[in-house]
């Protein structure tokens, strides 16, 4: 046993060699023994049986026939240069052609020898040809292995490898040889008892059948064995980072449920809290008096009250003898929370203060003041608010909305605003899965608010094609009749921002020729608009003074116009599900039935049909997050791009959840039961950790 052969450079593998060791490195970033046998198959190929020339059908995939190579030249120059080969076997005769590695292959394959061609079968000039295909020299032998193999893997292979003699048949050659020189280096890594508990294959087995699988049911236990593997050690990593975060910072306790809590609780509270809001409060409750300072992710849809969960925190901590503050992303959205926070404690029951980029110098003085010396309690605001000049006499919490613009560098700014680091709730209106939070954002805890207050009619989606557009008109019209307001939003595209603006100003005009009369006053913002102007046009639908706001996806954070009960998407296909599902939060905020129209083209895409239905089912964001999810896949999840976690080799967050839940809980279970790694049981996992190499840094992953 001896795990260290893993981290072998590539170079002393048999049959590899500097200049092999050399393309290997460069066109797969394949540098040792480990990253060879990390390229996994990207698929199987059924070679059980082989066909004849006779049957060789355009039609058909992949296939393997025996024959013997009858003639060779080499046509055209430069880069019609191509190395036709004659094959034929007791059937009849085809093509082999080569437009690339011509040398290599002109030199290596022999006339007059029978091979075992493998390749996708075509038609060339009325004649059966095989594009590079793979050859290998016929013998018993050779049969004889292919015969054994019922999935043959295929490995990715680039033209520079090809021209090494590296294309994934000369890929599987090394594998194989490492595993036979190897397989039994290969340590296991997670503790017998979890191999035991989740039927999990070992792991040098495990390795073997991926590469080499006996038949297909093998091979999916060998997948489901490193899938979790993998998932298990990221959660490992993330845990053991939160771990350590909990160890380190101290974290401020509110023991007291206090006066100014009780007061807003019993007295001010216009409504009745959801359960779901009741939940998450407890969760916050229990987080803020365990002495641990707290990094807490709530998710809930637009509208579903997770303003006044915060501002409950916040009171919370301001009972405690700590300051609060809630940070926005924008001035606008700041403005609205500082609004909607007065508007919930009125004047005089704690002092809130607004700072932003507009904050005049004299205000800000004495917002700075009473910030240090501790009368001003609650401050809401942008950026501006982590400032090196602002001081605060004693933050114990942060609210921060909207979380992707904000990076860890922003957070952790805010966490030496005070001795000791202020607990942080992060807020988010776009619901991700809960496979993606886990991982994405496994080391901090979720809380979700999963259900809307009461009373709240559900929106109504109406998916219109083009031609029904005098109807969409009809609406706007009615409900404009009934006092109503009405959004137009057109989709924005980076690399077709001229064309968008475009779309944009034609709808504008259609509009404004469809609803001539006086009582029809249409707005328009986008994004080219100076700040100023933007705001001035917002103000004014927000008063009231206009009926219709035609806009890009400007307006799709955070703007809260209760009175607009019309949401209309053009260009609807062109949208995301989540950008769709953000742009419909935006009406349904009063109490009056509100609409989402969707229009459309009449020619839709698979998926953009999948997108505009979903809508129409349903209203949940959690539930459309993971339709998006299986369309798109993880990576392109919004805020998902920049995450390294997400660089899975072989589960997928999308289909592979039940196991990922199962990984997260076994290592909740091992941290809650043995935080030092400390058993014997889990020596394995102890050893991994805590050295470079061997255990689990064999892989990459941990
Ligand atoms: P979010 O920030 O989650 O989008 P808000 O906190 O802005 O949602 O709440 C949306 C609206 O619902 C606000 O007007 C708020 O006062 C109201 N609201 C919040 N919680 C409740 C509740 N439990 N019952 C009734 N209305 C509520
Ligand atoms: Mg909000």
């Amino acid at each position: 046993m001896n795990p260290q052969v893993f981290n072998t450079p590539v170079d002393y593998l048999k049959g590899v060699g500097t200049a092999r060791a050399e393309v290997l490195k460069k066109e797969l970033g394949i540098f040792t023994y480990q990253d060879l046998l990390r390229h996994f198959p990207y698929k199987y190929i059924d070679r059980t049986r082989f066909y004849k020339i006779r049957d060789m059908d355009p039609e058909l995939p992949h296939v393997q026939v025996i024959a013997r190579l009858m003639r060779k030249e080499i046509l055209g120059e430069k880069h019609t240069k191509r190395l036709i080969i004659q094959a034929q076997d007791d059937t009849g005769a085809m093509e082999l052609a080569w437009f690339q590695g011509i040398k290599w292959a002109e030199k290596s394959l022999v006339i007059g020898k029978a091979y075992i061609i493998f390749g996708k079968p075509g038609m060339f000039n009325g004649k059966a040809q095989m594009a590079h295909p793979e050859m290998e020299p016929y013998s018993a032998e050779a049969l004889k292995r292919m015969g054994n193999l019922t999935l043959q893997p295929g490995y990715n292979s680039t033209e520079k490898l090809r021209s090494f003699s590296l294309d994934s048949k000369g890929l599987q050659k090394l594998v194989a040889i490492l595993l036979d020189q190897h397989v039994r280096d290969i340590p296991e890594n997670l503790p017998l008892y979890i191999l035991q508990k989740f039927k999990l294959m070992g792991r040098a087995d495990a390795y073997r059948q991926i590469h080499f699988p006996q038949d297909a049911t093998m091979l999916h236990e060998a997948q489901r064995r490193l899938k979790f593997e993998e998932l298990f050690l990221i959660q490992m990593r993330l845990l053991k980072s939160k771990l350590l975060r909990t160890q380190k910072f101290k974290g401020n306790v509110f023991g007291t449920v206090g006066e100014l809590f009780t007061t807003f609780y019993n007295e001010l509270i216009p409504f009745p809290l959801t359960n779901a809001q009741k939940r998450v409060l407890k969760e916050i409750r229990i987080d803020t008096q365990r002495g641990v300072q707290m990094n807490r992710l709530l998710q809930g849809d637009v509208g579903s009250g997770k303003t006044v969960v915060a501002l409950m925190c916040m009171l919370l901590a301001i009972d405690n003898g700590f300051q609060a503050c809630i940070m926005a992303p924008t001035e606008i959205l700041a403005n609205q929370h500082y609004l909607s926070i007065k508007g919930l404690v009125g004047d005089d029951f704690v002092q809130v203060g607004l700072l932003t980029g507009s904050t005049k110098k004299k205000d800000r003085k004495v917002l700075h003041e009473n910030l240090e010396n501790g009368k001003l309690k609650i401050l809401i605001g942008t950026h501006a608010l982590i400032e090196d000049a602002v001081q605060y006499q004693n933050l114990g919490f942060v609210v921060i909305d909207e979380q992707h613009r904000f990076g860890v560098e922003q957070r952790s700014k805010l966490w030496r605003k005070a001795a000791v680091p202020p607990h942080v709730l992060v807020m988010t209106a776009t619901p991700i899965p809960r496979t993606l939070a886990m991982t994405l954002y496994g080391d901090l805890d979720v809380s979700v608010i999963d259900e809307l207050p009461a009373g709240r009619k559900p929106i109504e989606t109406i998916h219109y094609y083009e031609s029904q557009r005098l109807q969409m008109f009809g609406f706007i019209r009615r409900e404009i009749a009934l006092g109503r307001q009405v959004y137009v939003v057109y989709p924005l595209i980076q690399e077709s921002e001229k064309l968008d603006l475009k779309n944009l100003m034609d709808g504008f005009e259609v509009i404004s020729h469809e609803f001539p009369l006086p009582q029809y006053k249409v707005s328009v913002v986008h994004g080219k608009m100076p700040a100023a102007d933007k705001d001035i046009e917002m103000q004014r639908f927000l008063k009231g003074e206009t009926q219709i706001m035609v806009a890009t996806t400007v307006i799709e954070v955070g703007v809260n116009v209760p009175n607009a009960s019309v949401m209309i998407i053009e260009n609807a296909e062109r949208f995301g599900l989540s950008q769709l599902h953000q742009l419909r939060g935006r009406v349904g905020r009063g109490a009056e039935q509100s609409y989402c129209l969707l229009m459309s083209g009449q020619k839709l895409s698979r998926e953009g049909r999948i997108r505009l239905d979903t809508m129409v089912r349903t209203n949940n964001g959690f539930e459309i997050s993971e339709i998006d999810l299986q369309l798109r896949g993880p990576g392109n999840i919004e805020g998902t791009q920049q995450s390294g976690v997400l660089d899975l080799k072989l589960a997928d967050l999308a289909t592979d959840q039940e196991l990922l839940l199962q990984a997260r809980k076994c290592v909740e279970d091992i941290f809650a039961r043995d935080p030092q790694l400390a058993l014997p049981e889990h020596q394995v996992l102890h050893q991994a950790s805590t050295t470079k190499s061997g255990g689990l840094t064999w892989d990459k992953i941990s």
